[in-house]
């Protein structure tokens, strides 16, 4: 008998949306299978916002899957009808030498993206709510700002809907198998089982359980959000006012920040990158923020800016799944490559990526390749286990098919 589906899509947080919206869109049978209900705080795709920028000091091989990404961001507010982004600029602080900048410099220039270079007199006069040290500098760019995540995976299941896809939620996948001689998967969940062509996994911080064979080792951490009512008020916070910005210390630390968004009680959302990141898993993460922690994020506000942290309004906890080298997981499942497609491990970087993350899901399920450059992102550069499963032929292996 012939699957149900063309694609069955686990997962529909950030990733699994925006693939479920690619794949009905291009005509496929798609079934969205989902642990919670749409849009949940549960996972890591929550918390009002998230950063997006250009000039990417992690690598500039992220640059041409940011530029499509910001086409696609455009289009799906156009499509949904729904507000996702504010480009309100963005800063990359820190000494000249230091990651966050000569990153984002190097970026810039390889890929010609309009930028410019902030002494501190300068940022201090443009940004009054920024204090940075003498010999520090910035990169400024007009094109970076923020993502609302709740939006966005909201537009993606609605557009999915409407393409004709069948999304279920509250019904989570408890196992799957491919069909006899590699012609399809069988999915599990409590209430039924279905069949589908492809399979598409996107599950977040349930990596480590669902993705057991495929070697990757993924840490999955807790982060803290915070939110903080400048001294004096939010006013000089605005988006008009206020870039988003990731300041990194002398001794490496990043600290990320946000303009005021939430109204003018909602204060200003600023957490540190990837410091403090306890190893945990969705089951056992403490939800709970210590008055201890809430008092380090404040110190290390309290040195680079003038009003923050003021009082402290509130915290919210998410979780990042780190890959060794903090780079993507995105490919054909090595150990099953004719039906399984794979997209995890996204470090605490991977919502700006969200849309285009959904379009290349889609060509690497429907067409077996993408276009698209992902060979960063291949898990058989950790020498999985999967390496050691020859049974696939050596052609379909590796996300080319
Ligand atoms: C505090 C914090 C700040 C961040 N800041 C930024 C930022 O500024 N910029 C940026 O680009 N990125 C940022 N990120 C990273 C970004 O948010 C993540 O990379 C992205 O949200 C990951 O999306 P995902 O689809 O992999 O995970 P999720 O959105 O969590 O989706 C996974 C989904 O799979 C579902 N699922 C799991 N198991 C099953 C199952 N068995 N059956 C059915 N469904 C299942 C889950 O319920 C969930 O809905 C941040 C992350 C955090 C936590």
């Amino acid at each position: 008998m012939a699957p149900t589906y063309d694609v069955i899509v686990l997962g529909l947080g950030g990733m699994g949306s925006a693939a479920a919206h690619h794949l009905a869109a291009r005509g496929a049978r798609v079934l969205g299978l989902e642990r919670f209900g749409p849009v949940h705080a549960h996972g890591s795709s929550h918390g009002g916002s998230r950063i997006t920028r250009q000039s990417y000091f992690e690598d500039p091989a992220y640059v041409p899957l940011l530029l499509r990404a910001y086409e696609l961001y455009d289009r799906i507010e156009r499509d949904s009808g729904r507000e996702i982004a504010l480009l309100c600029g963005g800063m990359m602080v820190g000494r000249p030498d230091c990651r966050t900048v000569a990153g984002a410099v190097r970026s810039a220039r390889q890929w010609d993206l309009p930028h410019e270079m902030l002494d501190a007199r300068e940022i201090r006069r443009r940004f009054p709510t920024m204090n940075p040290l003498d010999d520090e500098v910035a990169l400024y760019e007009a094109r970076a700002g923020l993502l609302r995540p709740e939006a966005t995976v909201a537009a993606h299941l609605q557009l999915a809907t409407k393409a004709g896809a069948d999304l279920h939620f509250e019904e989570p996948v408890t196992r799957w198998e491919e069909l006899p001689g590699g012609r399809g998967v069988r999915v599990h969940t409590p209430e039924n089982s279905y069949t589908a062509g492809q399979l598409v996994i996107c599950p977040g911080a349930w990596a480590p359980q669902l993705l057991a064979d495929l070697g990757v080792p993924v840490r999955i951490e807790r982060q803290v959000m915070y939110w903080f009512e400048p001294e004096g008020g939010t006013e000089p916070f605005l988006p008009e006012r206020q870039p988003v910005f990731v300041w990194e210390e002398a001794d490496g630390v990043q600290v990320y920040g946000f303009p005021a968004i939430d109204g003018p009680s909602g204060g200003v959302k600023v957490a540190f990158f990837r410091k403090n990141g306890a190893p945990c898993t969705p089951a056992t993460i403490d939800r709970t923020v210590t008055s201890a922690e809430a008092e380090e994020m404040a110190a290390a506000m309290r040195r680079v800016t003038p009003t923050l942290p003021g009082t402290f309004l509130r915290a919210v906890t998410c979780m990042y799944s780190t890959t060794p080298d903090e780079h993507f997981v995105i490919a054909r499942h090595p150990a099953h490559p004719g039906t399984t497609t794979v997209a995890c491990g996204f470090s605490g970087h991977g919502f700006k990526f969200v849309p285009v993350v959904g379009e290349i899901l889609a060509d690497l399920a429907l067409d077996g390749t993408t276009a698209h450059p992902i060979g960063l992102f291949d898990p058989l550069r950790f020498g999985t286990k999967a390496e050691t499963n020859t049974t696939a032929p050596a052609s379909a292996r590796g996300g080319a098919r």
